[in-house]
């Protein structure tokens, strides 16, 4: 099934490209891992798809729709990779509050947070305020946030960064887990921590998609596969 494509998309800010003219042609399954250097375009390309922000020229279709149609509300979901979370409400209060969002009823908000909360292993931090919360820990709640709804495409900007090693493994289970029913793309400075999670890799650099490779997964090692491609 065809999860997303892009034709010619690009960003320019000024004369600034941030992303030119990259096609895409994803199917939907194993995550997929979007790497490349600082200032390569990941979250550019992130925000095209999430809707955030428009592209200077091309196209994005999700699942069949154009990217930030109405008809994608529940169905996409983007973890911004300074999270979401307001200080000043509980996790449970923010995470129902998005659930209204969604269209769900008060109780039903509320039992979608605590499941997403149960997802994370952090059920027990739905009384507390943000702050009060480790950098991990706020992380994999914002993660809870995006898995709100059960979407089918959910999209994570470098969430394992500036964690360490325990949160950021707890991060890649959770993601191996929940991708049996979610399709995830997520990005990264280095592949070595996604190579053995994600079936699909997009190389970035300087704006421009320059490799796509497919890796095969066998008894926990990856191999490239014969369907790597180069971009150039
Ligand atoms: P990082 O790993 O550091 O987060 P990135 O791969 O996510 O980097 P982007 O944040 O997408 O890269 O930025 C791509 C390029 O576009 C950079 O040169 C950045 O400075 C530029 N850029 C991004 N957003 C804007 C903006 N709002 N205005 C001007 N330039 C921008």
């Amino acid at each position: 099934m065809s999860l997303l494509t892009t034709q010619s998309l690009s960003k320019y800010y000024g004369s600034k490209a941030a992303l030119e003219g990259v096609d895409l042609a994803l199917e939907a399954g194993a995550p997929i891992a979007l790497v490349g250097p600082n200032g390569a375009g990941k979250t550019t390309l992130l925000s095209l798809l999430c809707g955030f922000i428009k592209p200077s020229k091309g196209k994005i279709t999700i699942l069949g729709q154009a990217a930030g149609d109405p008809a994608l509300l529940g169905r996409v979901s983007c973890l911004p990779q300074d999270g979401l979370l307001d200080p000043n409400f509980t996790v449970l209060q923010q995470l129902s509050f998005f659930g209204r969002l969604q269209g769900l009823g008060h109780r039903q908000a509320q039992d979608e947070a605590m499941r997403v909360l149960t997802l994370v292993d952090l059920q027990t931090v739905a009384q507390s305020k943000p702050t009060t919360l480790s950098h991990g820990m706020g992380k994999r709640v914002a993660i809870a946030q995006a898995l709100m709804g059960s979407p089918e495409l959910v999209l994570l900007d470098e969430p394992t960064a500036g964690l360490d090693p325990a949160n950021a493994r707890a991060i890649r289970e959770l993601v191996r887990a929940q991708s049996a029913n979610t399709n995830f793309i997520i990005s990264s400075h280095n592949l070595d921590e996604l190579e053995k999670l994600c079936g699909t890799v997009l190389y970035l650099e300087q704006g421009r998609l320059t490799q796509s490779l497919s890796l095969e997964q066998q008894g926990g090692a990856s191999f490239l596969s014969l369907s790597m491609q180069s971009c150039e």
